[in-house]
C-alpha cells in the first residue's frame, strides 16, 4: 500500500512543465525525479518500511522508467546533434581517360606518368 502511494506520488513530477525550455530539460527533470525516487526508495527500504518484494519491484519499475528516459535523451541527442542525413560525398568528377600524351614528344600512354617514358620530360594530363 505504501509502495502504491509512493509510486502515485511520483506521477505529478512526471507531468511536463507548461513550457519546457527544451526537451532535454524536461527529460533531465524526469531523470532527476527518478533518481530521487530511487534514493527515497532505498532509504525507506533501509528503514524497514518496505518488504523485499516491494522494494525490488518498485526499484525495477523505476529503473525501467529511467531506462526509457535515457533512451529518449539518446534519441533526442541523435535527432538534434547529428544532421538529418549525412552530407552527400561530393561526386568525384572522373574524366574518362583519353590517354596521356607527352607534351614534348607526343608519345601516348594509357596511364598517368610523372615523366614521359619515351623522352623523360615531365608529363601532363592530355585534354
Ligand atoms: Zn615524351
Amino acid at each position: 500500500m505504501a509502495v502504491i502511494a509512493f509510486i502515485l506520488g511520483v506521477r505529478p513530477k512526471d507531468i511536463p512543465e507548461p513550457e519546457p525550455v527544451s526537451p532535454f530539460q524536461h527529460l533531465d527533470e524526469r531523470k532527476a525525479a527518478i533518481y530521487e525516487n530511487l534514493r527515497d526508495l532505498q532509504f525507506e527500504y533501509r528503514l524497514g518500511k518496505l518488504s523485499d518484494d516491494d522494494y525490488q519491484s518498485t526499484k525495477k519499475d523505476l529503473q525501467k522508467e529511467l531506462a526509457r528516459v535515457l533512451a529518449e535523451v539518446d534519441k533526442l541527442k541523435i535527432a538534434q546533434g547529428a544532421p538529418a542525413a549525412p552530407p552527400a560525398a561530393p561526386a568525384k568528377v572522373v574524366v574518362p581517360p583519353t590517354g596521356f600524351v607527352c607534351p614534348s614528344c607526343g608519345a601516348k600512354f594509357p596511364t598517368a606518368l610523372k615523366f614521359c617514358g619515351e623522352c623523360g620530360k615531365p608529363m601532363r594530363l592530355a585534354q
